[in-house]
C-alpha cells in the first residue's frame, strides 16, 4: 500500500465528507479524527486504529477513475459512522446498505462530467448482485469479512426500504449497533407495516 496523493482524487474525498457528514447531520466538531489514505489494497476498506487515532481508507489496487470514487464515498460513510469504540469495525448489512447508497449518492451530488451516468451505472451494478444472496440469508447471517455478497441485497433492500418508509425514516439506521427490530418499533404503525412488507415479520434469527 502507499500514500494517495492524487490532488483531485483527496479532493473527492473532501466532497464525501461534506454529502456524508451533512446527511448524517455531523457537524466539523463532531467528525470522528480525520482518515489517510492509501491505495494498492486486496480490497476497499476502511481500517480502524486500534489506539483510537484516524484510521486509514484503502482503495483496491488497480481501480480507475470511477471506481475510486465511488469506493470514496463507500468507505467515508463507514469512517463517518464507525466510533472508535466499535473497533476493528461494524459488520453488519444496513452499513453496506447505507455505504453502497452513499457511494452513488456522492458519484450524483458530485457535478463531475458523467458522474449521473456512472451513479446510475453503480446502481444497476449493485442490483444486478442481489441475487448473490437471499433476504432472509442477508437478514440472519452474522458478516465477517469479506462480505461483498451481501451488497447487491442489502441496496435493493434498502431501496425498497427507502420507498416504504423514507430517506429520513431509514437513517437512525446508521447507528454503531444497529438493531433492525428496535427500528421499526420506533416507526409509527403504519409505516412499520410498510417495512415489514419489505423485511418479513421480525425474528430472534435477525441479526
Ligand atoms: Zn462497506
Amino acid at each position: 500500500m502507499y500514500p494517495a496523493d492524487d490532488k483531485d482524487l483527496l479532493a473527492y474525498f473532501d466532497h464525501c465528507v461534506d454529502v456524508c457528514a451533512s446527511e448524517f447531520r455531523r457537524t466539523r466538531e463532531s467528525l470522528p479524527p480525520r482518515f489517510r489514505v492509501a491505495g494498492g489494497g486486496v480490497m476497499p476498506e476502511f481500517r480502524m486504529d486500534p489506539g483510537g487515532g484516524p484510521g486509514t481508507i484503502i482503495l483496491e489496487r488497480g481501480g480507475d477513475f470511477w471506481r475510486e470514487r465511488f469506493q470514496a464515498g463507500h468507505e467515508v460513510f463507514h469512517w463517518l459512522i464507525t466510533p472508535a469504540s466499535a473497533y476493528p469495525g461494524i459488520h453488519h448489512w444496513t452499513h453496506e446498505m447505507f455505504a453502497n447508497e452513499m457511494g452513488v449518492r456522492c458519484l450524483r451530488a458530485s457535478g463531475i462530467r458523467d458522474a449521473e451516468a456512472m451513479a446510475e451505472e453503480y446502481a444497476k451494478w449493485l442490483e444486478s448482485k442481489s441475487e448473490e444472496t437471499t433476504l432472509l440469508k442477508m437478514l440472519t447471517t452474522p458478516l465477517t469479512p469479506p462480505y461483498e455478497w451481501v451488497f447487491g441485497r442489502a441496496f435493493v433492500i434498502g431501496r425498497k426500504l427507502q420507498k416504504a418508509v423514507s430517506w429520513e425514516r431509514l437513517k437512525p439506521l446508521a447507528t454503531a449497533e444497529p438493531d433492525i427490530r428496535s427500528w421499526l418499533e420506533a416507526l409509527p404503525a403504519k409505516l412499520r407495516r410498510a417495512a415489514n412488507e419489505v423485511l418479513g415479520e421480525p425474528s430472534d434469527e435477525w441479526v
